[in-house]
C-alpha cells in the first residue's frame, strides 16, 4: 500500500468531523461581499449553499419589518410608479401581506384618493364600483365588459355613487340586445335584492347565495347606493390570512412624496386619508432637501413611519439614520427600467449595496428595502440574505392586472403592458400636467434640458398578484429550506454568524444554473 493513501476514517464519525478545524465550504457574508477584492456584485454573481432540511417548507413564516415600528407578514412591497402602484395595486399587496407604495406621478388629490380608497377597502365590498346611469347605453355595457370583464353594473339616477338605485344591468340583460343605442332605462332590471349599509360580511355572503345573483347592491337608508358586492370577488377575496393590516381593521397604506414646500402639503392630505407610511421618493436620497423633510415629517406627524432613500453607501445611510429614518430604501441604477449608472456614472451594484447599508443599518435598528433589479424569486431570497428586511418590485409587478393600464398586443403578438421608469422622458413629460409639475425624484423634471434616468417599454402579462404574489411567497418558503431554516430572522441570523454560506458563480457557472442544451422549452413558473 502507497503512504499517500488517506486512512479511512470511522464514517459515522463524520459529522463530529466537521467539528474539528475543518475547512467550511463556501464563504461567509462579509469575504463574498469583499469589494475591495472583488468589486461590486449583483444577485447573479452569487448562490446560497443549501444546509439541511429539518421541516416542511409551509413552516417556514416569512414576517419582517418594514420600518422601525410595522412588521409584513410576507416582505414585498410594490413600487411607486405609475405603471406599478395605484389602488387596485396597493390593496392587494396588503391583502396579500405585503405592501403597495402608492406613486405621486399625480395630483396631490388624486394620490389622497388612492389612499383613501385602500384604507376604506373591506374585503368583497366593492367601495368603487363602475356606475351608469338610465341614459347610457347597452353599448356602454358592453364596452365596460370588453375592457374591464365584467357587465353587472347598478344603474343610479345621475350615474354616480351616492345617488338612488334604479337598477342594475348584467349580460343576460343585454345578451340578445341588438341595437347597441338602446338606452339601458329600456333594459335593466328594475326588481332589485339589496342590502343595507353597514352589513357584514358573512350576511350579505348569506343574501348573495340566497338570491342566485351575481351583484349585490349595497344602499343607504335613502336607497343611495353606497358599495357593490361581487359573488366572483366573494369567492377569490375571502381567505387572506396574510393580510397587513393596522389594529386588525384597515389595510396598510404606503404612498410616494418628494421633498419639495409643496410635498407638505401633498402628505398633509395623505395623513388625512389615513396614510401609515411615507417613503421620500428620490434617486439620491442623502441631501439637504431629504434630512430637512425628514426632519419635518417626524415633528409634524410622529405617527408615519418615514422611510428614506435611496442610497447604496453607508456614509449616504448614516445621515438619513442620523435625521430619523425608520426604515431605508435602497437601490440606485439597478431597476429594470433604469439607465442611472449608464448616464450619471453613479450608482451601485445592487447586491454589494444591500449588504453594506444593512450591515450598517441594522446596527442602528432600521430595517432596510432592496429596492430594484429583482427578477425572479431567487433574487428575493438573497436580498433578503444579504440583510434586507424587504423587497421592492418594480417590472416585476407591472404586467399583473392590478398594475395601472391596459393590456395590449405587442409586434409579437404578445399581450403587455407598459411599464416605464419614473425618470424616463415619458413619465417626466407627463408630471408637467400634474399640479405639482414636477415631483423632483431626478432632480430634472423641472429644467429646460431634462436628463433621462429612465426607459419606457412594456412587460409581459403575468396574470393576477392574487396568483403570483402566493408564488413568490411559496418559492420563498421553498428556498428558506433548502438553506435549512425557518424563518427570515433565522436567516439572517446564520448569515451574520458564517453558518449560512455563499459561493461565487463564474460565468459559465452562471451559465450552467440556467436551462442548457435544450433545443426549446417552455419556462412556465407556476401552477
Ligand atoms: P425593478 O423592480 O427592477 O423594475 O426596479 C424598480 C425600481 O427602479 C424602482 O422602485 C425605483 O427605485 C427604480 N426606478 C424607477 N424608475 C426609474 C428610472 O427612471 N431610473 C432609475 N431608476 C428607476
Amino acid at each position: 500500500m502507497s503512504s499517500t493513501t488517506p486512512t479511512i476514517l470511522d464514517f459515522t464519525s463524520a459529522v463530529e468531523y466537521l467539528k474539528t478545524d475543518y475547512q467550511r465550504d463556501g464563504l461567509d457574508v462579509k469575504s463574498l461581499l469583499d469589494s475591495d477584492k472583488r468589486g461590486g456584485m449583483t444577485y447573479n454573481d452569487f448562490l446560497i449553499l443549501p444546509g439541511y432540511i429539518g421541516f416542511a417548507s409551509h413552516d417556514v413564516t416569512l414576517e419582517s419589518k418594514i420600518t422601525k415600528r410595522i412588521s409584513l407578514r410576507l416582505p414585498l412591497v410594490s413600487s411607486p410608479m405609475d405603471t406599478v402602484t395605484e389602488t387596485d395595486m396597493a390593496i392587494f399587496m396588503a391583502l396579500l401581506g405585503g405592501v403597495g407604495v402608492i406613486h405621486h406621478n399625480c395630483t396631490a388629490d388624486e394620490q389622497a384618493e388612492m389612499v383613501r380608497k385602500v384604507k376604506r377597502y373591506e374585503n368583497g365590498f366593492i367601495l368603487d364600483p363602475v356606475v351608469m346611469s338610465p341614459a347610457n347605453t347597452v353599448g356602454d355595457v358592453r364596452q365596460v365588459k370588453h375592457e374591464h370583464g365584467f357587465a353587472g353594473i347598478p344603474v343610479t339616477e345621475d350615474g354616480n355613487l351616492k345617488s338612488k338605485l334604479v337598477g342594475i344591468v348584467t349580460m343576460r340583460d343585454i345578451q340578445f340586445h341588438r341595437d347597441d343605442t338602446t338606452p339601458l332605462a329600456e333594459v335593466m332590471t328594475t326588481d332589485l335584492i339589496t342590502a343595507p349599509e353597514g352589513i357584514t360580511l358573512a350576511e350579505a355572503n348569506q343574501i348573495l347565495r340566497s338570491s342566485k345573483k351575481g351583484k349585490l347592491p349595497i344602499v343607504d337608508k335613502n336607497n343611495n347606493l353606497t358599495a357593490l358586492l361581487s359573488r366572483s370577488d366573494l369567492m377569490k377575496n375571502l381567505h387572506f390570512p396574510l393580510a397587513s393590516k393596522v389594529d386588525s381593521k384597515q389595510l396598510l397604506c404606503a404612498a410616494a412624496i418628494g421633498t419639495r414646500e409643496d410635498d407638505k402639503e401633498r402628505l398633509r392630505k395623505l395623513v388625512e386619508a389615513g396614510l401609515d407610511i411615507v417613503i421620500m421618493d428620490s434617486s439620491q436620497g442623502n441631501s439637504m432637501y431629504q434630512i430637512s423633510m425628514l426632519k419635518w415629517i417626524k415633528a409634524t406627524f410622529p405617527n408615519i413611519d418615514v422611510i428614506a432613500g435611496n442610497v447604496v453607501t453607508r456614509e449616504q445611510a448614516a445621515n438619513l439614520i442620523a435625521a430619523g429614518a425608520d426604515g431605508l430604501r435602497i437601490g440606485m441604477g439597478s431597476g429594470s427600467a433604469c439607465i442611472t449608472q449608464e448616464v450619471m456614472a453613479v450608482g451601485r451594484p445592487q447586491a454589494t449595496a444591500v449588504y453594506s447599508i444593512c450591515e450598517f443599518a441594522n446596527r442602528f435598528g432600521v430595517p432596510c428595502m432592496a429596492d430594484g433589479g429583482v427578477q425572479n424569486v431567487g433574487h428575493i431570497v438573497k436580498a433578503i440574505a444579504l440583510g434586507a428586511s424587504t423587497v421592492m418590485m418594480g417590472g416585476l409587478l407591472a404586467g399583473t392586472t392590478e398594475s395601472p393600464g391596459k393590456y395590449f398586443l405587442s409586434a409579437e403578438g404578445k399581450m403587455v403592458k407598459a411599464y416605464r421608469g419614473m425618470g424616463s422622458i415619458d413619465a417626466m413629460e407627463s408630471q408637467k400636467s400634474a399640479d405639482n409639475a414636477a415631483t423632483g425624484r431626478y432632480f430634472s423634471e423641472g429644467d429646460s434640458v431634462r436628463v433621462a434616468q429612465g426607459v419606457s417599454g412594456s412587460v409581459l402579462d403575468r396574470g393576477s398578484v392574487t396568483k403570483f404574489v402566493p408564488y413568490l411567497q411559496a418559492g420563498l418558503q421553498h428556498s428558506l429550506q433548502d438553506i435549512g431554516v425557518t424563518s427570515i430572522e433565522a436567516l439572517q441570523k446564520g448569515v451574520r454568524k458564517g453558518e449560512v454560506r455563499f459561493e461565487i458563480r463564474t460565468v459559465s457557472a452562471q451559465a450552467e444554473g440556467n436551462v442548457h442544451g435544450l433545443h426549446e422549452f417552455n419556462k412556465k413558473l407556476y401552477a
